[in-house]
């Protein structure tokens, strides 16, 4: 069993270079009766007088391994589920807990979530093609986050909840007392957790040891505002204990206000920021390039923009309060991205003067531009085997430099794309 909470504080105190998010499927007693397991996501099992009360199921993949790890250190029912939302990654190992209570001739447990949970499941149906694709290029290849590249779709065997809510709920079980909250952050259907007796606060992904996942680029909104005061609302509570679904967890209530504070000040940093340029008329050109997060704060080992970026929050700010459209006109109503990249490319004097820039471009470390200018010769000519060859090269150069997993798998495709047509 690993020390998870002084792990944590050497994290937070002295700056210690250790990675707080691992998925290894291993257990630690965090307190008396509470369990963490360390996976896809975390699963957090408290022990009551009438069984197990758990937070989250980890992934399809690991789920097995997560119950074999709780049944190394309890031997009592699964009694209560709670999913924190309907990720893929929190809700996919539920079949693995309803079979072993099944085999153990136990009461199957009963599964708690919020109200808008069962149409999050319903959309991943709908939608299972797209989500396969996004998912194989967000994670391809980018295992820093401890993530990996499980997020495929949702099992046929995952229970809808029996029971949902839309504020709050109050769960009593075995002696335990836990009240959930509604909180729309990374998703519309995301719960935290308080349990008074223990002071200890269950977050689900409303804090995750990064830069918050607010802005993702390839998923549906996510709500920064929101996210930010449930933050605070967290952090007025004087936890003792702090579990996140992703990570370890934290004690000490100067430090766990600390980390929730100044996460909740870099989300309020963009909202405010981009909401200030939106009244005043700017569009999200002049936003993307001006409302920014302090150094220091992105510097913070529970801050830092290695899953998403402070750039794809102001986008996803922009959609939630604006639209899609972006203030530039020519935007509105464009050409074909083929028909003006053909355009661009005869003005230029043809297809490899945009090759040669966006190469002298990438070297200089303009990568915004060179990658403009190498779309533009793909585009005008797709077949053309030495533009593919500079994409490659251009977008892995790219990646290179970047630190967020969204920018590194979807830069990283994008070379593997033209690899196979150079
Ligand atoms: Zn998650």
């Amino acid at each position: 069993m690993a020390d998870l909470l002084s792990l944590s504080t050497q994290i937070i105190d002295d700056g210690a270079a250790i990675f707080p998010v691992r998925i290894n499927q291993e257990l630690s007693e965090i307190d008396d009766g509470v369990a963490v397991v360390e996976s896809f996501s975390n699963v957090i099992a408290l022990a009551t007088d009438e069984g197990l009360v758990l937070s989250d199921t980890s992934g399809a993949l690991t789920g097995g391994a997560v119950v074999k790890s709780l049944r190394g250190w309890s031997n009592d029912p699964f009694h209560t589920i709670l999913y924190t939302h309907g990720h893929i990654d929190h809700v996919g190992g539920a079949g693995a807990f309803v079979s072993d209570a099944a085999d153990r001739g136990d009461r199957a447990p009963k599964f708690i979530g919020h109200e808008n949970l069962p149409a999050r499941f319903e959309r991943y149906n709908a939608t299972a093609g797209y989500n396969t694709l996004i998912n194989t290029r967000q994670f391809s290849g980018a295992k820093k986050m401890g993530i990996g590249g499980e997020h495929r779709f949702l099992p046929e065997s995952t229970p809808t909840p029996d029971v949902t809510f839309r504020d709050r709920l109050e769960v009593s079980v075995g002696g335990l007392q836990l009240d959930l909250h509604h909180a729309k952050g990374e998703t519309d259907d995301h719960v935290w957790g308080w349990l008074p007796e223990r002071r200890m606060i269950l977050t689900g992904d409303l804090f995750m040891w990064n830069l918050p996942n607010a802005g993702n680029p390839q998923k549906v909104q996510r709500y920064p505002r929101e996210w930010a005061a449930a933050l605070r609302e967290m952090s007025g509570l004087n936890a003792e204990l702090l579990v996140p679904a992703h990570g370890f967890p934290i004690g000490g209530a100067e430090r766990i206000r600390r980390v929730l504070d100044d996460t909740a000040t870099a989300l309020e940093t963009l909202v405010n920021g981009t909401l200030e340029m939106m009244n005043a008329g700017e569009p999200l050109d002049a936003i993307l390039h001006t409302v920014k997060i302090s150094e220091e704060l992105l510097a913070k080992p529970y801050l830092r923009a290695l899953y998403d970026e402070p750039e794809f929050v102001i986008r996803n700010i922009w959609r939630l309060y604006g639209g899609w459209y972006d203030g530039n006109p020519s935007r509105l109503k464009p050409a074909r991205d083929t028909a003006l990249a053909t355009e661009i490319a005869q003005l230029a004097g043809g297809v490899h003067a945009l090759i040669e820039r966006a190469e002298e471009l990438s070297e200089a470390g303009e990568h915004r531009l060179a990658c403009h200018l190498i779309e533009m010769a793909v585009l005008a000519d797709p077949e053309n085997k030495r533009a593919h060859g500079a994409r490659a090269a251009i977008y892995t150069q790219r990646r290179s430099g970047e630190t967020s997993l969204m920018a590194h798998g979807i830069f990283g495709f994008a070379a593997r794309e033209s690899e196979a047509k150079a």
